[in-house]
């Protein structure tokens, strides 16, 4: 989105929110655990509403797992999403049926700390320790296929970075570490003691990711047990069958340590890249970018970029960043303007990465996952 009314763009949306004096979350899952631990003394937190008819009748958090034909709320009573982001218009589309006020936790979190008592949150970050893996999947949305210099970034310029982002940031409900292959970075559990023991109390919740093709030392599986890390096992058998045998043993020692962990198994994959570049406006580029919706912002060097993905291809070599596609920490900002940047307004409303890209959601160019170059 363009900005328009630059620090003051989500006034209209507060006046919208800030009567509503209870909430049900939808997503009985671990973001809806996050969400909840954070808000339980701010918000009064009714239940959970979860489309699973195995959570229905449960609890979670100590609170009720309904479905949501279950509940009847009144005018001062919304529902707020928690699930991921590829899920919520689904979910939106529900509860618009059944007349029920909803927001994604996305806006209404941020919004709602910033307005209601000058927090500022972040709802997730991407952040990369290093840019090496293993594997050289073809349609890698961090373009590993054409890095020419892929390297592991110094843990002092990583301490550096995670300590200017947390001197501006109040809170930050997920910290994804991503790579590249995050388990071959040699500095991983000082990075992950590092960010628990300085930065734990302003971060929700910790994350990675594996490409379940490198097995960790036992000491790295003990501190992900320790420090709660929620780890993304991918499972990329079906593409590579020749490493089938690590992701079974990766996944052993995941049940050995009690490592919290979810598998991945993606039937297919989305090609960002559309080479040839589009001759596409700025106006349809604009368009582009807000149907696109991209849920994830990289933080690299100081910097919070609009999109993941134009940065990856930045920093493969397919693009150069341009600076209003970034915000910077180490210039004086206002609070809500962060916030905008964060929810995806920007001074020309999107990246010119976008001219060449076909999207995160609704990208027709699918492809066969993790096949190898
Ligand atoms: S495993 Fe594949 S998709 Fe993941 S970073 Fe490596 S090359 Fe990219
Ligand atoms: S279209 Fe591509 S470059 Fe543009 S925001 Fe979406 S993923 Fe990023």
């Amino acid at each position: 989105m363009k900005w328009k009314n630059r620090g003051s763009e989500f006034d209209g949306y507060w006046e919208e929110i800030k009567n509503i004096k209870a909430v049900y979350l939808f997503g009985a899952g671990i973001s809806g655990k996050t969400v909840y631990e954070k808000y339980k003394d701010k918000i009064n937190i009714k239940g959970f509403i979860d489309n699973d008819p195995q959570k229905q009748g449960g609890k979670h958090c100590g609170l009720n797992v309904y479905s949501l034909d279950e509940i009847l709320l009144d005018k001062s009573e919304a529902i707020i999403t928690t699930v991921s982001s590829e899920h919520t218009k689904k979910i939106v589309n529900q509860a618009e049926k059944a007349k029920y006020r909803i927001y994604d936790m996305h806006t209404f979190l941020p919004v709602y700390s910033l307005y209601n008592y000058d927090e500022l949150v972040v709802t997730s970050i991407s952040y990369l320790p290093t840019t090496v893996c293993n594997l050289n999947c073809k349609c890698c949305l961090n373009f590993a296929p054409y890095l020419r210099n892929k390297e592991f970034r110094k843990i002092a310029v990583l301490k550096r970075d995670i300590d200017l982002f947390f001197s501006k940031v109040d809170f930050l409900l997920l910290l994804h570490i991503s790579g590249g292959e995050p388990f071959l970075y040699p500095n991983l559990i000082e990075l992950f003691e590092y960010l628990k023991i300085e930065h734990g109390k302003k971060i929700g919740r910790l994350e990675t990711t594996t490409n379940g093709t490198v097995i960790p030392k036992d000491e790295l599986c003990e501190v992900l047990a320790k420090l709660g890390v929620i780890v993304t096992l991918d499972d990329y058998r079906d593409a590579i069958p020749g490493q089938a045998d690590k992701f079974d043993k990766i996944k052993e020692k995941f049940d050995e340590f009690g490592i919290v962990y979810k598998i991945q198994k993606a039937e297919q994959w989305i090609d960002l890249l559309v080479l040839q570049g589009k001759d596409m406006s700025n106006e349809q580029a604009q368009l582009h970018f807000e149907q696109c919706n991209v849920p994830w912002q990289e933080y690299r060097n100081g910097k919070l970029y609009l999109c993941n993905y134009s940065d990856y291809a930045s920093v493969a070599g397919l693009y150069q960043t341009q600076t209003d596609e970034y915000f910077d920490f180490n210039s004086e900002f206002n609070k809500k303007e962060l916030m905008e940047f964060r929810l995806g307004y920007s001074q020309k409303g999107y990246v010119d990465f976008c001219k060449k890209c076909a999207g995160y959601f609704n990208n027709p160019n699918v492809v066969k996952a993790a096949e190898q170059m």
